[in-house]
């Protein structure tokens, strides 16, 4: 096998970073000889519990933001995404250059979303590149197609089909930033990106997903050359190769203490696990509606909220009943015997982190890929009812159709029953893919072994 030097760079996301750290780990564990991490100051200094390995560096580099760069509607992204482009162009460069005069050349850039500039900036000195997709493969070809002859029939049809795709899709199952109505800026950076891969000749793209999960999407789109090597989880929690490796090892929010003390209390399969991921914000009368459906639902609730600007006027309740965090270690959750449904907003990590464990989902998808993935979870694989789209005139959708989703899926009906068939079923696919000679590993160990890793013009 070449010898591999390996340059990640992770746009400054818990949903990137996590995967990121894992594949790190992975290829480690698979035999490149070494790994650097890059990712921002700001966030390099937030994570608390990093992954300390003999053959992998974490590297900051300074986005111009140290003390981090708040999104707000009064902000302006580009802004950020300008100063994050041409400080990270700047500081890839200089790595791979004094790399190679220190006589340890990298051997290839790996990225994620969002940082098509790193590839540039490699492509360039001729450093071979790969891009890390943390998104399913499914958006992965939506996306494609957005930027290559369907704008107009994916935003103008009620339903309708893309090559390759085995079912059919409506605007609301597409990533909210496509659609016209919501006017969003990211758009605009996905578009980079995509003519950032149009340069290269079939781009070797790593997708976090697995092949039994979506197997015409890896092959939908012929110019690219998809390879899916997820799920990337901790091992303890998926191939049990590395039962010390329990944690993703790149939290940026504080952990709380006793949520595993408290689900060892709990009844089998008889908890509600509740997140909406690290960057989702509901109003405070979503809260409350979340809320009242927990408490009316009669079983035990696990409630990731990460901060509130005003406290819900049920608090007291809410902790009676349930327990309310505001940060947990979301792999250990999962995977304990207590836990019965997940309600997500279908971050596709947690949509990863759900399946390979085996609990059946209420999607609560709000904005971005999550549309899709939980239409993905409902209609394509089943394992999980979607939240009706409709939401009262204030946007908010109520506690009782939020209920109506937590009893089907909790409950002893026929939907139930379903989906916690499927969820088990597609368990033991995710496991199969990630063991020693599945599907992702190997995959993985073609991906070294060739070493080529598409084009380096
Ligand atoms: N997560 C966690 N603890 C929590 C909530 C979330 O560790 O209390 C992790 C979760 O395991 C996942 C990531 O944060 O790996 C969230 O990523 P996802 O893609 O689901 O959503 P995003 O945060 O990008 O919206």
């Amino acid at each position: 096998m070449p010898h591999h030097r390996f340059l990640l760079i992770i746009y400054p996301a818990q949903g990137h970073i996590n995967p990121t750290l894992q594949f790190a780990k992975r290829l480690i564990s698979s035999g490149a000889e070494h790994v650097t991490l890059c990712t921002t100051l700001h966030t390099y200094r937030r994570i608390s519990n990093k992954p300390t390995l003999p053959n992998l560096t974490l590297l900051p580099f300074s986005d111009g933001f140290d003390d981090g760069f708040k999104l707000t509607p009064d902000t302006d992204y580009s802004l950020y995404a300008t100063e994050l482009k041409r400080r990270g162009t700047e500081f890839v460069t200089d790595l791979i250059l004094s790399a190679a005069q220190e006589g340890k050349p990298f051997t290839c850039l790996i990225y994620t979303l969002l940082l098509h500039w790193a590839a540039e900036a490699a492509r360039g000195l001729h450093l071979p590149t790969a891009l890390l997709w943390v998104q399913p493969a499914t958006v992965l070809d939506i996306i494609y197609y957005y930027f290559h002859g369907y704008h107009d029939c994916l935003l103008s049809k009620i339903e309708f089909e893309l090559p390759g795709l085995p079912f059919s899709l409506s605007p609301s199952d597409l990533p909210s930033f496509l659609l016209p109505s919501n006017d969003s800026f990211i758009v605009s950076y996905f578009e980079e990106q995509f003519r950032e891969l149009d340069v290269e000749a079939n781009p070797t793209i790593l997708v976090n997903s697995f092949e039994a999960l979506e197997p015409e999407a890896m092959r939908a789109v012929e110019e690219f050359n998809v390879i899916p090597i997820g799920p990337l989880i901790p091992s303890a929690f998926l191939d049990g190769k590395d039962l010390n490796d329990t944690s993703f090892g790149g939290d940026i929010f504080r952990l709380s203490n006793g949520c595993a003390e408290w689900l060892d209390l709990q009844a089998e399969k008889s908890v509600v696990y509740v997140s909406f991921g690290s960057f989702v914000v509901l109003s405070k009368t979503q809260m409350e509606e979340i809320a009242r459906a927990l408490l009316d639902c009669g079983h035990p609730f696990l409630w990731v909220i990460r901060e509130m600007e005003e406290e819900l006027s049920c608090r007291e309740e809410l902790e009676e009943k349930g327990k309310v965090v505001t940060w947990c270690s979301q792999v250990e959750v999962l995977s304990h015997r207590s836990v019965g449904c997940f309600l997500t907003h279908c971050g596709w990590n947690s949509t990863m982190e759900s399946l390979v464990s085996g609990v059946p989902m209420v999607a609560f998808p709000r904005f971005s890929d999550q549309m899709t993935n939980a239409k993905m979870v409902e209609d394509v694989w089943k394992i999980g009812v979607r939240m009706d789209h409709s939401v009262n005139e204030d946007g908010v959708v109520e506690g009782g159709e939020i209920r109506k989703c937590l009893d089907a899926v909790m409950g002893n009906g026929e939907k139930a029953e379903e989906v916690r068939r499927n969820a088990e079923k597609f368990k033991g696919l995710a496991m199969e893919a990630g063991k020693e000679g599945g599907s992702s590993e190997k995959n993985l160990m073609a991906f070294l072994a060739v070493g080529g890793y598409g084009s380096c013009n």
